[in-house]
């Protein structure tokens, strides 16, 4: 079963999407497969499977977004990031996807290494010369990464959105956003973006709080902003990993009521390899999302 992601979304329809993220061992491998055909049993509109930056399990992407696609018979779209890669490797990476039926790419720099030049020699310096890549190529679905509190890298949110309409006219489908965990955020930044002409659909990524360590170290790396009552949350309970699941569950399903009533209709989970998590929001939404 092919489908490609824009058709998805073209729909209509409130859409739920789910996160998981490769082996980086190959022990690990099982485990991934279980939490991914448990994520597929709970029938989202797609799966999508992250990439690493280095390109190091870059085959695990491939292996477990064809197990989706192909044995699960669940959508998946299969993450690309191209800061350490040649044009060669990539284009390698894109045959590898085609062979595998998988035709939707989430198309990303990567964040900037530290231990080897950047760009790399015939390599890539933005997103929008992978994307012109993968759209000269023909019949892949392109999603790509936004930042509604603006890129790190990037010191004028401004430049950021037109960095962003650049890369959308490059050949981008729908954009997924950075996660956030105050709404207004995300209502104030598409308002900018429409003004900037910017119209292709625009899926809310959503971190449920699972662990407030990592989740306070990944918002200082990405400049994303913990609300007071989410920062209560995370310190209250940060010892207390079922009553931080239980209150990160309640946070998440709160945000996501709040988006769909206010006419948001895509709705990505980064459930992060976690089943139980990603079936207790859903249960919670069941009714309003008609799943
Ligand atoms: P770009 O769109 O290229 O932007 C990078 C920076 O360059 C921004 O500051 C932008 O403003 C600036 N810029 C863009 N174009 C120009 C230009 N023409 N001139 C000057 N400046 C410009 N990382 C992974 O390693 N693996 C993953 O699977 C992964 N999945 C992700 C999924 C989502 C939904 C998101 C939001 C991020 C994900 N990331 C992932 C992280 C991402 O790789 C990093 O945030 C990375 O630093 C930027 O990637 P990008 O594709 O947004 O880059």
């Amino acid at each position: 079963m092919k489908v490609k992601i824009s058709e998805i979304l073209n729909s209509g329809r409130i859409t739920i999407s789910f996160e998981i993220f490769p082996p980086k061992a190959d022990a690990d491998y099982e485990n991934v497969r279980s939490a991914a055909e448990k994520i597929a049993e709970l029938r989202p509109d797609f799966i999508s499977v992250t990439y690493g930056a280095s390109g190091g399990t870059s085959k695990n992407t491939v292996g477990i977004a064809s197990y989706i696609q192909n044995e699960l018979h669940s959508t998946a779209i299969a993450h690309l990031t191209c800061v350490s890669s040649t044009k060669g490797e990539v284009a390698r990476m894109l045959d590898q996807l085609a062979e595998n039926k998988i035709e939707n790419i989430l198309a990303l720099r990567g964040d900037i290494p530290k231990d080897h030049p950047f760009p790399i020699e015939g390599g890539y310096r933005y997103a929008y010369e992978l994307i012109e890549e993968i759209k000269s190529r023909g019949d892949f679905c392109i999603g790509a990464a936004c930042y509604p509190e603006g890129h790190i890298e990037c010191p004028h949110k401004e430049d950021d959105i037109n960095f962003l309409k650049q890369k959308v006219d490059s050949g981008v489908d729908f954009l997924t956003t950075q996660m956030f965990f105050d709404n207004n955020v995300l209502y104030s930044f598409l308002y900018r973006i429409l003004r900037k002409n910017i119209t292709v659909p625009v899926l809310a990524g959503i971190m449920p709080l699972t662990n407030s360590r990592q989740i306070k170290r990944s918002c200082e790396l990405s400049g994303t902003t913990l609300p007071p009552r989410f920062a209560a949350i995370a310190d209250k309970f940060s010892d207390n990993p079922k009553a931080l699941k239980q209150a990160g569950i309640a946070y998440a399903t709160e945000q996501i009521i709040d988006l769909i009533a206010n006419g948001i209709r895509g709705i990505h989970i980064y459930t992060m390899n976690k089943p139980d998590v990603a079936a207790s929001i859903l249960h919670n939404i069941s009714d309003i999302v008609g799943k």
